[in-house]
Order: structure tokens, then sequence, then C-alpha cells
């Protein structure tokens, strides 16, 4: 399950509102992607998605739950950082296995959920290597990895491949949907790249200065632009 709700919810830094009252659902099963210009909120409202950030006011229902006040730990997602916050000193099994280290799974079930991680990811060769050894799009996959063997509702992506080459680019961008297909998990998705927008989602949410522009499947934004906002933004590929 992965169904999230977000009900009015605003975000302020001090006296500045980055998030005015925002609706938005997100489907279980969906792949979402969050897309704007820098600074429009983009990463202010996944974290509050993923209980990173407090909400100022309003709520955030996972399945139904209110967990607006639930911490990050509990919610059942999972953040997935850029491959830069590998620990260069553990193996690939040992970074895949922290999470689950951390969360009290005992060893057996750890080798089970890292073995299937690694097959889902093409890393059982791998698991022994540190993430020095590894390419750029490998330790990608170590932290999509680390993600998985979580079993959450929902995985939500920052940026992951802003800082990969452009070719190692395109790979990690159809990787990523394979393994929305395998899983047939809730993705968010967060963007400034509007190709991989229009070629990943099921639903993009446009983003502009903390609110939202328009919602509808990459077909919908193409053929039916809201405004000129979107039209430019979706229409204009970089
Ligand atoms: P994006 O991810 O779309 O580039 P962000 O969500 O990072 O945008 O930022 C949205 C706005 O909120 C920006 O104006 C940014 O400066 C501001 N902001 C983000 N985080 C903080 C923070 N911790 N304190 C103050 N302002 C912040
Ligand atoms: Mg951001």
């Amino acid at each position: 399950m992965g169904r999230i709700t977000l009900d009015k919810v605003t975000k302020s830094f001090g006296a500045t509102e980055v998030i005015p009252p925002l609706d938005l659902t997100i489907e279980d099963g969906e792949f979402t992607v969050f897309v704007g210009p820098s600074g429009c909120g983009k990463s202010t409202l996944l974290r509050l998605i993923a209980g990173l950030e407090d909400v100022t006011s309003g709520q955030i229902r996972i399945d139904g739950q209110d967990a607006t006040m639930t911490p990050p730990a509990k919610r059942g997602l999972a953040m997935v950082f850029q491959s830069y916050a590998l620990y260069p000193h553990m193996s690939v099994r040992k970074n895949i296995a922290f999470p689950m280290k951390m969360a009290g799974i005992d060893d057996a079930e750890q080798m089970r959920r890292i073995d299937a991680a690694a097959k889902a990811l093409n890393l059982t060769d791998y698991l022994d290597r540190k993430p020095g050894q590894l390419s750029g799009g490998q330790r990608q996959r170590v932290a999509i990895g680390r993600a998985i063997v979580r079993e959450p509702a929902a995985f939500l992506f920052d940026e992951p491949l802003s800082n990969l080459d452009a070719a190692l680019r395109v790979g990690m961008r159809m990787e990523i949907s394979e393994l929305h297909k395998k899983l047939a998990t809730t993705m968010i998705y967060v963007t400034h790249d509007q190709v991989e927008a229009m070629t990943m989602a099921d639903k993009i949410v446009v983003l502009r200065a903390g609110h939202i522009e328009q919602v509808g499947s990459p077909l919908e934004l193409y053929h039916s632009p809201r405004n000129l906002f979107v039209a430019g933004f979706i229409g204009s590929p970089k």
C-alpha cells in the first residue's frame, strides 16, 4: 500500500511561506514526478512527506492514517539520496544491510532481502566491494538497494541522478522505471528536468513558487497545458 494524501499542507521557514495551502493525492502504485524550477519547493514538499520537515499546518495521510506527527522512520517510506550518501568504509552488502540492522531485522531476513534487492538491481556480483570500487551508476543502484530492503510503502527520490553524467542518467532513468514496474510500489520523483518528467511519470505535478500549477499525465500536460508557464516548462524540453 502507498496512497499519500496532502490536505491543506503549508510550510513556512520563519516568516516566509514557501508552501501555500496545498492539496494533493498520490495513488497507490503511481509514479508521480514533482517538476518545477529551482527553488519552487520540490525538495521541501518531498521532505514534508518523508517527515524530515514538520508541516506548519495541514495534514498528511498515508494509507488513510494521519501521519502528520509520525517520525520519518515510522512512516514506512524510503528516501533515496544521491549515491554519495553511501558509507565508503562499508561493503555494498553492509551498506544495504544498514537500515535493516537499525530496524532490528534478524540476520536471515536481512540476507533474504539483500539477495532479492541485489537481483532486482543487478548487484549480485558487487556485494563485497566498497563504494569506491563501483561506477557512478552502480553506486546509485546501491543507494536504491538500501531503500528497497526496507520494503517501503513508497520511494521518495530527490533528483537522484543529478550528479551522474548525461549518458548514465538515461540508463538509470530506464532502470528506475523498470524497477517501478517490477515492484509496483508508489514512487515520488523530484526533478527539474522536463525530459525525466515526461519519460518517467504516470502523473506530473508542476510546481511554481510552492503551489501546484497543474497535475496530469505527461500527454495531458503536453496537449492541454493550463497556462503559459506549464506550456513553457513541459513544451520546451532541454
Ligand atoms: P527546490 O527543491 O524546488 O529547488 P526547495 O524546496 O529546496 O526548492 O526550496 C524552496 C524554497 O524554500 C526556497 O526559497 C528555499 O530557499 C527555501 N528553503 C528551503 N529549505 C529552507 C530552510 N531550511 N530554511 C529556510 N528556507 C528554506
Ligand atoms: Mg531541491
